[in-house]
């Protein structure tokens, strides 16, 4: 069989496994309502928690910096330096965190696997949760140190695999997310804080979903619990509505991760007008108490009033509301059907998740109004009357 064929077949064992992805075609900006093929939805399943995606001042910030600094980054920043809009962005990541030191990075993709690639090798060992993104997963296979998975959240079994693999490893560093984003559950950091002094090994706190929702003033679950964590990734395209991710750690961890994070050294810089949109969005994020109480207390309805309804929701106290179905092309069919009634949730399949756990993920925006969360509600009604 020729190559165009083989990846043809491959092609068709996914839509017959129920796994095609399709995206859908939005036009106009991110919001709470969307627009999909010339009809008006809400949109319940963006990471855009905060509604700055379409914010105003980012949209002026960035226009600004078009006018000051024109589009590009032309290279790597070791190639044709940091923009005054880098520096500027990489103060606000810190001081928004209370961090000593900032690497801006183009995704949260290219700040993991290269941040994991830099700061541990061949002879290290990465204990890092079995549910951690996928992100995390791919930088702990370039690493090329031994991975030891422990089982979600299970701080006893991390333990164990600590005691017996520990001693060997000459750096060793342990890895988590710090809200789980398909489950919306909370990484016990307090206790792998302590197990990381303990065992003394480095740690390393992915954020992505927490940052500007969790914690004081949005400052993320590690601050929330004075978890001193060795390095916090945090993305900019989620709560900060953006594009972009940067790490918070020491000086001398950034300094190293800007000479040998792969995805840092050899990658374009991200353009200036994304760096100077974010330092907007931080300021914004900073003041938002009364958006983050809006948005948890929608997913707190919509838990409620879907569990009601006889849906299967985990518990959960963060602003993601899985709704776990379990068959891959049901899943898709209700996620269709709530489409139809002017709901887009998308259906989270394998391999994002476990096999057999597919479910629609629910994610309200600050930026929705209390009737839309009722919209929502009603939709998920009308499937339970019309299977
Ligand atoms: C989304 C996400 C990333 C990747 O961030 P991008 O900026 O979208 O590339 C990394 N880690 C976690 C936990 C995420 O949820």
């Amino acid at each position: 069989m020729g190559f165009q064929s083989q990846i043809r077949e491959a092609l068709s064992d996914l839509e017959r496994a129920g796994l095609l992805r399709k995206p859908l075609r939005i036009s106009g900006p991110q919001g709470p309502e969307i627009e999909i093929a010339g009809r008006r939805v809400l949109c319940f399943c963006s990471n855009n928690y905060l509604g700055l995606a379409n914010h105003p001042a980012l949209a002026e910030a960035s226009q600004a910096a078009v006018r000051t600094d024109g589009v590009g980054a032309a290279a790597s920043r070791l190639i044709t330096g940091t923009m005054d809009a880098h520096q500027d962005a990489e103060l606000a990541c810190a001081d928004f965190l209370g961090a000593p030191a900032v690497a801006l990075f183009s995704t949260g993709y290219a700040a993991n696997v290269g941040t994991l690639q830099a700061l541990v090798g061949p002879g290290d060992a990465i204990f890092s949760d079995a549910l951690n993104h996928a992100s995390l997963i791919d930088g702990c296979r370039l690493s090329r140190a031994e991975v030891h998975v422990y089982s979600h959240r299970d701080v006893d079994h991390l333990d164990s695999l600590l005691r017996q693999h520990r001693s060997r490893a000459r750096r060793a560093l342990i890895v988590t997310d710090a809200l789980f984003s398909m489950d919306g559950v909370r990484a016990p950091l307090p206790d792998i804080g302590k197990l990381a002094r303990s065992f003394d090994t480095g740690l390393l706190v992915d954020e992505a979903h927490s940052l500007g929702v969790l914690g004081p003033k949005g400052r993320g679950l590690s601050a929330l619990h004075n978890v001193e964590a060795d390095v916090v990734v945090g993305t900019l395209g989620k709560a900060f509505g953006v594009a972009g991710a940067f790490i918070a750690a020491s000086k001398e961890i950034v300094s190293f991760i800007q000479n040998r994070a792969r995805s840092f050294v050899y990658s374009t810089a991200p353009p200036p007008m994304l760096a100077r949109a974010a330092v907007a969005a931080l300021e914004l994020a900073r003041e938002a108490d009364d958006a983050r109480a809006t948005l948890l207390a929608y997913a707190s309805e919509l838990r409620s009033e879907l569990r009601a309804l006889g849906f299967d929701v985990p518990e959960g106290d963060t602003q993601i509301v899985p709704v776990l179905i379990g068959e891959n092309h049901r899943t898709m069919e209700l996620s269709a059907k709530l489409l139809d009634r002017g709901i887009f949730v998308q259906g989270i399949r394998p391999p994002t998740v476990p096999d057999g756990t597919a479910r629609l993920r629910l994610t309200p925006m600050a930026t929705h109004r209390p009737e839309h969360i009722q919209r929502a509600i009603g939709a998920f009604a009308s499937l339970v009357r019309n299977p």
